[in-house]
């Protein structure tokens, strides 16, 4: 350091650099505070993170990441730090011997019965096989009350008890909830309004938004290695809840995933971007990436999906148990000045990448407003809910 230079302090430590730690950061940063972002990994993008593989393959390390939105202030807002390429994604998914695809749409439901309904008699079939439910409670209640006992077993109760490990009769609704039932011909796995990939891959839209004199990173840092260490004034925490108050209630129920990445010489080894595998094999998904990145190349890379009980946590569990104990940490958290707890993992929501961003903009413009900092149009648009 240069003498008699005194180097200013730290206002914020943000820990977790993926894209809750990130937003925050940047958005902070460009109010004119001096935030210190501390991740444990080797690279930043949490679990976004993508990089080139051997082959020169663009790959998510962390499984394939999506981007879908209809928030207008999400996507202006990434849209400063990427330039897009449109990509609209699409899933097969192995019933039966035949890849189908999935949400079940009027070609599902015509291949798997060589039935050549049209959409008014897919609609009377499913009103037949569908199972009535006054609530729908759990994630069994959500499909079986939209289209009946058969489908229900051939396309969702064994990838569910593979993936979580519990029946959908265990998990809330909100989880197959997430996939619809067309009676058109849709075949996009998502229905937003935006639908695109970073052109350059995440990792580049990470390195462009941190990119600030105001924002200094610390990576293979764990939150342990430094927290007396360094003074700040306010913290923002996007790592589990549980861990941040030391298990104090006991641990929070994550699922984890192990991935297989194999490199083939060949063009394209798959017919869609992702298969799925309800039924045989002890991996829920396959996932060719080329189709995700548009790339030519004489070689392609597939990730397998196994999930796991232990691991590094990636999806918090929604079942009412888990949301009981949650409950208890969210009460501690409130209760705990100058810490912000944000993102999936710290909020314990099953979160897109999208709700993440719209959450930690939201944060941010609490934070600006307590500080009196005026905040650009994207923040306060977002913070105030406004719709796009
Ligand atoms: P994370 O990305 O998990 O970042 C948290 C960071 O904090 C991590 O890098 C972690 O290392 C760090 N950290 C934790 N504790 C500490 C500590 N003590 N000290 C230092 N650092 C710490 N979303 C979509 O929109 N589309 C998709 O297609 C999609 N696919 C997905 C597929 C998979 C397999 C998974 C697991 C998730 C997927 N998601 C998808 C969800 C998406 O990954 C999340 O919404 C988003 O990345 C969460 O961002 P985050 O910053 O909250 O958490
Ligand atoms: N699901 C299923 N069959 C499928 C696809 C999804 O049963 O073919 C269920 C499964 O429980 C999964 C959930 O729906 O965890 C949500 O699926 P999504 O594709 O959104 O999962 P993610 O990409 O978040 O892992």
């Amino acid at each position: 350091m240069t003498a008699g230079r005194q180097a200013r302090p730290f206002d914020f430590l943000v820990i977790g650099a993926g894209f809750s730690g990130a937003v925050i950061s940047e958005r902070l940063a460009s109010i004119g505070q001096r935030v210190l972002l501390v991740e444990k990994r080797n690279h930043i993008g949490g679990n976004a993170y993508d990089y080139a593989d051997a082959s020169g393959i663009q790959v998510h390390r962390y499984g394939p990441h999506i981007f879908h939105t209809n928030s207008k202030e999400v996507y202006t807002y990434l849209s400063r730090f990427t330039r897009w390429r449109p990509y609209e994604h699409r899933v097969l998914t192995s019933v039966d011997g035949q890849l189908l695809p999935i949400p079940i749409n009027l070609d599902t439901i015509n291949k798997l019965y060589g039935t050549h309904y049209d959409r008014f008699e897919l609609e009377a079939f499913l009103e037949r096989v569908a199972e009535p439910r006054a609530e729908c409670r759990t994630s069994e209640d959500v499909v079986v009350s939209k289209v009946g006992r058969e489908l229900y077993r051939k396309f969702f109760q064994n990838y569910t008890r593979k993936q979580w490990g519990l029946d959908p009769s265990e998990l809330d609704a909100s989880v197959l909830a997430r996939v619809p039932v067309r009676t058109n011909r849709d075949d996009r796995y998502f229905t937003d309004r935006y639908q695109v990939m970073p052109l350059h891959g995440y990792t580049r839209l990470f390195e462009n938004m941190l990119d600030h004199p105001n924002i200094k990173i610390m990576l293979n840092t764990d939150l342990a290695d430094i927290a007396d260490l360094i003074p700040v004034r306010e913290v923002v925490y996007t790592g589990p809840v549980d861990a941040w108050f030391d298990y104090r209630f006991g641990p929070l129920p994550y699922r984890s995933l192990r991935f297989e990445f194999e490199t083939h010489e060949v063009e394209r080894v798959q017919p869609a971007a992702v298969i799925n595998y309800p039924n045989e094999y002890p991996w829920t998904r396959i996932t060719e990436f080329k189709w995700l990145t548009g790339q030519h190349n004489r070689y392609t890379t597939t990730v397998k999906e196994y999930p796991e009980a232990q691991g590094d946590p990636y999806y918090p569990v929604p079942r009412p148990e888990a949301n009981v104990l949650y409950r208890r940490y969210q009460e501690l958290a409130d209760a705990t000045p100058g810490v912000h707890f944000v993102g999936r993992l710290a909020t314990y929501r099953y979160y897109n990448m999208d709700q993440c961003i719209a959450q930690a903009l939201s944060v941010f413009g609490r934070i600006a407003a307590g500080l009196g900092a005026p905040v650009d149009g994207v923040a306060s648009a977002v913070a105030l809910g406004v719709p796009s």
